[in-house]
Formats: C-alpha cells, structure tokens, sequence
C-alpha cells in the first residue's frame, strides 16, 4: 500500500552527489574547445576562402556555394579530431526545443569506405521535416523543408556528432522555426537603429540586439518524479497540497546550494564553458529546489542558441545527476513559477549601449531618442508582446501573483521618469539651445550618473529598464527567447523607422536637426505615456487603471494570440520584413494547437490519475473507517460507540462527498473535452478547452487536494510536494 511513494522516497534519500572531474587548467583555456570559432576556421580552411567566409558572416550573409565544400572540409577535419563520427542540422522548430536528425560521416564511395562531408550538406538538407508543425504551411505530402547553416553562429561538438545551428524553412521560403524571424528581426533593428544613430555619430555602421537570459528551473529527485506520472507526461503536478513549509521563510533564496546540486551545477558549468557558452552566475531561486543560470550577455541570435544549446545540456546532465530537469513555468500550485529574463539592449560597432546614459549631453539625447522610441514600440504592441510569450504552460504565471502580471508595461525608475515629463515640459527652442560649453540646457544634459546603478528595481514590472537594459520578465522558463526578441527587435526597427521619417521630413523642412530631433521626441513621451507603470503591477488597481489606459488585460491565452493576426501586427510585420502574413497565420496555428494539446494531455492524465491513484486510496480508507466503526459497535455500549464514531462518521461523509464531486467532474471534464476535440478551427478548439475544460479540471483538483489531507499518509500512493520539493 502506498509502495510506489515509498520506494521512490527511500530511493531518493539515497541518491548521493554525483562525482565530476574538473578539468586541471582553468576555464579559460577549455572555453569554446567544442566550438568551430573563427581561430578555428582560420587554421582548418584555406586562407583565401576563410576571408570570403568571415565577410559573409559580418554582413549576415548566408553561406554562397562555391565555397561550402572548402568550408566542408575543414570543418570535418576539426570535428573529427574532436571525436566526431556524425553531422545533424540543429534547428529550432515551433515545438519549441531542437531538432536533430544524425548522419554518419561514413560513406561508400567506389565501394570504399570514406569519411564524407560535402559542402552541398552545409549548404542546405531536407530533415525529414513533415512532422514538424507549420501551421499548413507545408502539407504534408509534400513535407519539405530546408535547413542551412547560419553562419552567424558557429558549428560546435557534443559527443560524437558534429552540431551545424541552421534556419528552417519551406520550399517556399516561409519561415518553420525561430531562427529565421530572430535574423530577419536583427536585420531590421540593425538597418533601423543604425540610421537613428547616425544623427549622432556617423561612423557608426552596425547595431546589434543583444540578450543576456536568466534561465529559471527547478530539479526534482528522478525516482520521485517517475512516481508521479503527471510530471512525467506533462512536466507539471496536476494534484498536489501546498506543503506546510514552502517558500514563506525565504530561506532557500540565495542559500547553501545542496552538495547534490552543486555537483549538477559544477558539471553542468564545465559544459557548458566548453561549447563556448559564457555562464556566470548561478544561486538558488525563491522556491525550493529552484536554481538560477545566467551567462554574459553576447549578440541575440547567439545568445539564443546558446539558451537552447543549455537547456538540452541541462536535461542530460540532470539525468546523470539523478535528478530531472523542470522546465515548466509552474511545476508546482502555489509555489513560485520560473521565467526567463530575457535581458535586452541595442549595441553599436563603435562600442556604445544606444540604452545606457552617455558620457555627454550629446550622447544622453541619443539614449533619450532611443529611449522614448523603444516606450513608443511596447505601447503599440504590448499586446503582441504579450502574445509572444504566452503558451499553455506560461500562462499559469501570468496574473498570478508573481513575476510578470497579464499586462504590458515599463518600469523606468524614478529618476528616469521625471526626466522624461521635464522633457515634455520644456520649451522646444530653450531645449535645444546649445550653450557656449556646447552643452544642452535642458535635462537630458543632466540626467544623475546614480542611474547606472539603478537600484529601485520594480520586481513586479513585466519590462523594466535596469539600468543600460530593459529585462523582459514575462518570457517563459521553458520558453525559445527568440519568439519574444523577434517581436520586440521588428517593433523597435518599425517604430525607429516612423521617427526618421518624421524627423527628416521636418529638416526636409527647413528645421534643424536638433529641433526636429526634441520636437518629435516631445510629443512621443506624451503619446507613449500610457505605458509607464512604477506602481504595483500584482494590484487590483492597476488592472483598473490599465484598462483604462487602453492596455491590453486579456488573460485568456488563446485570445491573447490573436494578436498576431490584427492589422496592425501584419502590417509591422510586413512592413520590417520579418513575418509575412502567412508566417503568422501559421505561428498562430501552431500556437493555438500546442495549446490545445498540452491541455488535452492534461486532462487525460490528470482524469487517469484521479481514478487510479486517488479515488482507490481514498476508498480503502473510507473502508478502514467503516471497518472500525463496526468494530467499535461490537465493543462498546450504543451511547459509547455513537459518541466514538463521530468522528469517523464525519470523514467517511466527507470522503464520499469529494469523491462524489470528483467522479462527476471527471465525467463532465471528459464530455467538455471531446467536445473540444470535435472542433476543426484551431482558434475554436484551444479557446474551447480554455474556457470548458480548465475549470472543471481545477475544480476536480481541488476536491483532491482536500483529500489528499484527510486520507491516512500510508495509504497515499503519490509523492508529496513536502518531499519533492525539499532535496536533500
Ligand atoms: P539580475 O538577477 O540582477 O537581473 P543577473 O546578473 O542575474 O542580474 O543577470 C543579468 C543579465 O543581464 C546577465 O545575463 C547579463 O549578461 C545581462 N546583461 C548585462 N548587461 C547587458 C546588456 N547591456 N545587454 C543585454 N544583457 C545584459
Ligand atoms: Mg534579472
């Protein structure tokens, strides 16, 4: 009775910490050895041919075909002696995590055997792709899709195969994964930005999106996490009563790291290192058994892959460690969830942060035009922002009371604020004024130095500025950053675009820069004023005061995709070159059915568990009760028994009343869904199981979480949260 939980806790508490060989040279000398880095390239391909290659990669190019087999050859000769025996394309689809799909090197040719790697392989391949999703964009008896190698980010070993990170597309070009909108959205921001910087500075020539993420996870013990086949099949606990001791000390933040994890994290950093990737920091999360992992920032599309590449390795390495990995945004009710700050800036290749205050006047209206440009995109987009990071699994963040609320906004910081609204205020030709030091009168000039090192950190903002950054909050822990950056690098390009067309038309005009510059900025402050929140975002008032601002509240997730498909969201799209209205028909698509699926999962499994699991025990209880009542009556006096049974008596009723509620809810919970699972309109569908079946799903949970602390502990088959949460 009960065995399978006990069995997995005496397996658990003798898991010990997992021995991990530290290289014997420091880091710096292993760091990016499983990568082909340019120092690399530069010594396995032919000289005339790598300085063809490198020019292609500063000017995001792709790969062109007479040189993809000199390219091949060096590349296979690197990886080879890395141990490699196999080749994959390595991208990204809309499932979310990689795809891969392994070929030997190891060819017959003439009937020799030979090590083969062509250009035509780097060049493009067609992954047998049809069972990737792409919204109908591909039918699928014609399943093709590409994947080519983006040169931007460099190819990298793990274990015996030879890792090429590719875009994936149709055969019509349309994009089937992240990678490619990312680019496109880089592309875009790039062109944008560094029109607007050249304003300031004319030698600058190129703007990079960069992102330094902050990957949020939690670990459970394997042989708990394989007696719960909730989390096994959905990566959530579906059932499960807040533990008496969860987060309410805060003592797990920022404390001793378990030895057991240590190991984990050890291992997990030596890897990581290896494949190039910059982690840095690591430290325990507010929740038990949650862990944080943040890198250096480095330029988005990289930055991105890395993310990916660390979430698989943190998955395996998991594994080794006896623990399993969880990505989910809310593993467990009731305990803080995890995100992935997406930490976001613009950089130029004269070195300068377009977000961070400058050393001069001149330089602080530049980060004050990019500033209110940036405040202008999230106001007109923040419901595509908000599109772009909910899923079935992140919306058990938004709204609750943590991390992002359901509603887009932006922190600045006091200071910055005020700044700002003086800005508003001022004269145009006073602010422009340039006195005889060359230095603007007006505040931007004098914008305090303390900023730098913000330190009013607003944790409930869902877009804060920190500093010389904005940290995008609401991003998912499980989530591909990408989704969210392409959105925010095509907004901001859109919106930089519109501001030059205005700002020139006004010097076209015969007005200086300066004064077409402030006249512009000016008014976007007042119109962009909407978006500015430095109250509470977890407050009731702010969720009045945002709907009455015009920001978008909505907090059903399949409604919230909608945003994808509004005119304006098409027409930013198309008019960036980013996603054609097609790409985002499909996006949606495929959004809406990921959604729709990961809650048909859920309520099968949670449907299965209830009626293997929890129904049983709480019946033999029941049955132990009555049992005793009986015995009782045979023993006692009738006055004696009556006054002895009570209690039992009142359980009994209790369980049956729960368990009545249950098999009900069971019921209508399995019409809901099939009903669902008749509707062909993906939109329909997921909007169906949002609003039929998830209710009765967290109706029927909490029936058994109420049983949960009524039956007897022994004969509870399931692990506990008290014992899956607390590592020892
Ligand atoms: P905190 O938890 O206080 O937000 P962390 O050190 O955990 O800080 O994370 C900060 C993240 O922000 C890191 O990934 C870091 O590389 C990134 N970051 C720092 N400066 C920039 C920048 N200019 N652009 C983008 N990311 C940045
Ligand atoms: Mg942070």
């Amino acid at each position: 009775m009960g065995t399978i939980r006990f069995e997995s806790l005496k397996m658990a508490w003798q898991h010990q910490p997992v021995e991990v060989k530290r290289p014997t040279v420091p880091a710096s000398v292993y760091f990016a050895e499983k990568v082909f880095t340019r120092s690399k390239m530069k010594e396995y391909i032919a000289s005339n041919v790598v300085d063809e290659l490198f020019e292609l990669m500063d000017n995001d190019q792709t790969l062109s075909r007479d040189i993809a087999n000199s390219v091949a050859i060096g590349m296979k000769k690197w990886a080879m002696e890395q141990g490699a025996t196999h080749y994959t394309h390595w991208f990204q689809p809309l499932t979310g995590g990689t795809a891969e799909k392994h070929d030997a090197f190891i060819d017959l040719e003439d009937g020799k055997a030979i090590e083969k790697f062509s250009g035509s392989v780097l060049y493009q391949q067609e992954p047998d792709a049809s069972s990737f999703p792409s919204g109908g964009l591909r039918s699928t008896f014609e399943a093709r899709g590409y994947s080519a190698w983006d040169p931007s980010s460099p190819a990298f070993v793990i274990g015996d195969r030879l890792c090429i990170p590719t875009i994936f597309v149709s055969y019509t070009g349309e994009a089937l994964d992240y990678k490619t909108p990312l680019l496109r959205s880089c592309t875009a921001v790039n062109q944008a930005a560094v029109a607007v910087a050249n304003y300031f500075d004319r030698n600058v020539k190129h703007v990079n999106s960069y992102l330094g993420w902050e990957q949020e996870y939690f670990l459970v013990d394997e042989a708990l996490f394989n007696a719960r086949p909730d989390l096994v099949m959905t990566g959530r606990t579906l059932m499960g009563h807040a533990s008496s001791k969860s987060q309410q000390l805060d003592d797990h933040y920022f404390g001793i790291i378990p030895e057991r994890v240590l190991a984990f994290m050890t291992e997990l950093e030596i890897e990581a290192l290896r494949l190039g990737i910059p982690v840095r920091t690591r430290h325990n999360e507010v929740a038990p058994n949650q862990f944080e992992l943040a890198p250096t920032y480095e330029e988005a599309n990289l930055s991105n892959d890395h993310n990916q590449l660390i979430m698989s390795l943190m998955e395996n390495l998991a594994r080794k460690h006896h623990f399993r990995l969880l990505l989910h945004e809310k593993p467990y009710s009731g305990v803080n969830g995890s995100g992935k700050h997406c930490n976001w800036s613009l950089g130029t290749n004269t070195g300068v942060n377009l977000l961070a205050l400058g050393k001069n006047p001149h330089q602080n209206l530049q980060f004050i035009t990019f500033l209110v440009n940036i405040l202008m995109a999230v106001k007109k987009h923040n419901g595509l922002l908000k599109a772009s990071i909910v899923s079935a699994t992140n919306a058990h963040r938004l709204g609750a009371n943590e991390a992002p609320p359901a509603i887009i906004s932006v922190f600045l910081g006091q200071q910055l604020n005020q700044a700002l609204d003086d800005i508003a205020k001022a004269d145009v030709s006073e602010g422009i004024l340039m006195n005889a030091k060359k230095e603007m009168k007006l505040g931007v000039g004098n914008i305090p130095a303390v900023l730098l090192d913000n330190t009013d950190r607003n944790r409930t903002s869902p877009f804060a500025f920190t500093g010389n950054r904005f940290e995008f909050r609401a991003v998912g822990s499980s989530a591909n950053c990408g989704a969210a950056l392409l959105v925010l690098n095509a907004a901001v390009a859109d919106q930089l675009n519109a501001f030059r067309a205005e700002v020139d038309a006004m010097i076209e005009k015969g007005e200086t820069k300066e004064r077409a510059l402030f006249t512009v900025i000016k008014r976007y402050i007042e119109e962009s004023k909407e978006i500015r929140f430095e109250g509470n975002g977890y407050s009731d008032e702010w969720k009045k005061e945002a709907t009455k601002r015009g920001l978008d509240c909505e907090t059903s997730a399949p409604l919230i995709i909608d945003h994808y498909l509004s005119k304006q969201s098409i027409d930013m799209f198309a008019r960036t070159h980013v996603l054609s209205e097609a790409e985002l028909q499909s996006r949606s698509d495929v959004k809406w059915e990921n959604y729709s699926m990961k809650i048909q999962i859920e309520s099968r499994v949670l449907g299965d568990l209830v009626i293997n699991h929890v129904l049983p025990a709480a019946k033999r209880y029941q049955s132990m009760l009555l049992q005793n009542v009986l015995s009782v009556k045979q023993v006692f006096s009738e006055e004696e028994t009556n006054c002895l049974n009570e209690q039992d008596y009142l359980i009994i009723r209790r369980i049956e009343q729960h368990a009545g509620a249950i098999i009900e809810g069971v019921e209508k919970m399995n019409k809901a869904r099939a009903k669902a699972n008749h509707i062909e309109n993906q939109r329909e569908r997921a909007v169906a199981f949002h609003d039929t079946v998830i209710p009765l799903m967290e109706e029927i949970r909490s029936h058994v979480d109420d049983l949960e602390l009524m039956v007897d502990d022994e004969l509870w088959t399931l692990p506990k949260y008290r014992e899956m949460l607390f590592i020892r």
